[in-house]
């Protein structure tokens, strides 16, 4: 069915944020120095809908960092360029079952990156990004997300320099790759692009619009403008299924029933194809790197609101 009325939505997405402030659970992520900085009660929810009208509660004008969340827009970008079938044979679409930054998902697998949401599978995708320096394919991504925003955005250069000095784990992944000869650029040049699109700050509002733009077949629905193609989306939506909760990928779609992505700075976003994007902020995370306060909103949403893609009624 289609979404409720406008002010119906609007009492459901208060009724989700006031439902998941009870979730005072979980932990900042520290392992990028600058990220233990985020304050831990902030939390925000935004609904977008394809009709371009946004619902938003909260503090959903704090700017954070996107971290994971841009995999599944980079992904997105290198599915237009590359096509279906390249992608998945060069990438793969397959849960690994193991953490995010996980090395032994690459040597269990010959190699092979898994998928875009690990880090590993993410690296070999910005190595794919158009472009012929890391500048040129750097800028290719910050156009890009920008677009999916509706918006320029800006790069944390805090979190950048802190995420820089400490990534040492992400380099020995490029590494590793090149050793398997799946990555066709310098590898630390690769991951240097990833560290930066992964400091792009966007607010829960971005994310809300930036999911939206996938539910709407890759047209953002506040610009009218064109991002990426309708089966481009498909393809990401279907990976994010798969795979957007790190390890918790299969809970999430059996309590959730939609695709989504979050990151380690504490968004959240979900896509209802057809129907809107959700994005959400809270900085304290479960041990698989979710944001506690981002699940329990989403999954209220998406009850409330009828979201569940395997839902026949
Ligand atoms: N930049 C982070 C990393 O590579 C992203 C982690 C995440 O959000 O899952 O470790």
């Amino acid at each position: 069915g289609a979404l409720p009325g406008w002010d119906q939505v609007d009492v459901l997405v208060d009724d989700a944020y006031r439902f998941a402030l009870r979730g005072t659970g979980g932990a900042v992520a520290d392992y990028i120095p600058a990220l233990a900085q985020a304050d831990p009660d902030l939390f925000g929810v935004a609904v977008a809908q394809v009709d371009g009208g946004l619902h938003a509660v909260g503090d959903v004008d704090v700017a954070f960092s996107i971290q994971s969340i841009s995999k599944a827009f980079v992904y997105a970008l290198v599915c237009q360029n590359f096509g279906h079938e390249q992608v998945m044979a060069r990438i793969g679409v397959n849960n690994t079952g193991l953490a995010f930054d996980s090395v032994i998902a690459i040597e269990l697998n010959d190699g092979h990156p898994m998928n875009p949401m690990v880090n590993a599978g993410a690296i070999a995708a910005t190595a794919l990004m158009p472009g012929s320096t890391p500048g040129e394919r750097w800028e290719a991504i910050q156009t890009g997300l920008s677009a999916f925003a509706g918006r320029a955005l800006a790069l944390d250069d805090e979190v950048y320099r802190s995420e820089t000095a400490t990534n040492q784990r992400n380099r020995a992944i490029a590494r590793l790759l090149e050793s398997y000869r799946r990555i066709d650029t310098d590898p630390l040049d690769a991951v240097d692009v990833y560290t930066r699109q992964c400091s792009l700050l966007v607010t829960a509002k971005d994310l809300a619009v930036m999911a939206a733009t996938l539910a709407d077949g890759g047209v953002n629905p506040v610009t009218g403008r064109r991002v990426v193609s309708a089966t481009v989306c498909r393809d990401t939506l279907a990976v994010l299924a798969t795979s957007g909760l790190y390890e918790r990928s299969g809970e999430w779609l059996f309590d959730i029933g939609l695709p989504g992505k979050s990151g380690v700075a504490g968004g959240i976003m979900a896509v209802s194809p057809g129907k809107a994007g959700i994005g959400t902020y809270a900085p304290r995370l479960d041990p698989a790197g979710n944001s506690v306060r981002g699940q329990l909103a989403t999954a209220h949403l998406s009850r409330a609101l009828g979201l569940n893609i395997f839902a026949s009624d």
